[in-house]
């Protein structure tokens, strides 16, 4: 079975005492969890160290980078290098985030080579996309979506690929309270999945996890993770308390 995920983005929130806290409490709950089902923390920078050797003797805990930059080293002052996350264990980073796009004008192109690092390093990307509200309204976010991909990740060989976490994201549904129905996600990851399969080939398409994110809480989990190519949640908001983010965890597949 796929693996199905519960991946927590803390985005700029929290200081490092509450975060230690949260992911104490969070551990502590001892959820169970079948080998198939991993939850994924997406930490701020300074805590991830921290966060890491928290989850250290825990086989379905991971703990994430939120980011990181598209060159390999240089002078990028503030920025964090693919590199630099591997040197302190890091496995996954979160990248092409709708608020990054927006807010630091990432291109798909820019992407492309932060995947093509990150791969380089054993560090698995969870690459996100979604469409904006227009193009929803406009019945366009099929191709949207598509572009997303094919201008970032169809320069991977299948065996890279193999590799992604996709987060499909509907920017209309992110920290708005508003949900895509349960229908519109699935129809929307069967697209993913579809052009995946088109471009990778079957195997390599039905082994990647394709996440949802967009306003996931505790109370609309387990309907939206029952589309068959929804293998679990990429969330914001609600991965912040405690009691929400383990009812999303319990709501795996
Ligand atoms: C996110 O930031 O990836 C996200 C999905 O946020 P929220 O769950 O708050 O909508």
């Amino acid at each position: 079975m796929r693996k199905q995920i519960a991946a927590a983005n803390w985005k700029m929130n929290l200081t490092y005492q509450q975060g230690e806290k949260l992911l104490d409490e969070i551990l502590k709950a001892k959820t169970p969890l079948d080998f198939h089902q991993h939850v994924i923390f997406a930490v701020p920078f300074p805590y991830l160290i921290m966060a890491n050797s928290e989850v250290a003797n825990e086989s379905n805990y991971s703990v994430a980078a939120q980011n990181c930059h598209h060159k390999k080293s240089g002078a990028f002052t503030g920025e964090v290098a693919p590199e630099m996350l591997y040197s302190i264990g890091i496995k996954y980073c979160i990248i092409g985030h709708s608020e990054r796009r927006e807010y630091f004008n990432e291109t798909n192109a820019q992407l492309a080579e932060k995947i093509d690092l990150l791969l380089g390093q054993g560090i698995q990307p969870i690459f996100c996309c979604g469409e904006p509200l227009s193009i929803r309204e406009a019945g366009s976010q099929n191709s949207y979506v598509e572009t997303q991909l094919a201008e970032s990740l169809f320069h991977l060989q299948p065996e890279q690929a193999e590799k992604l976490i996709i987060a499909y994201e509907p920017i209309w549904a992110i920290g708005t309270g508003k949900t895509a129905s349960a229908e519109q996600a699935q129809e929307m990851h069967a697209h993913i999945r579809a052009v995946l399969k088109e471009k990778f080939g079957n195997d390599i398409a039905d082994s990647i996890s394709i996440l949802y994110g967009g306003s996931v809480k505790g109370a609309n989990a387990r309907e939206i993770f029952n589309g068959e190519d929804v293998d679990g949640g990429l969330v914001g908001g609600a991965s912040l308390v405690k009691e929400e983010f383990i009812a999303i965890m319990e709501a795996l597949k």
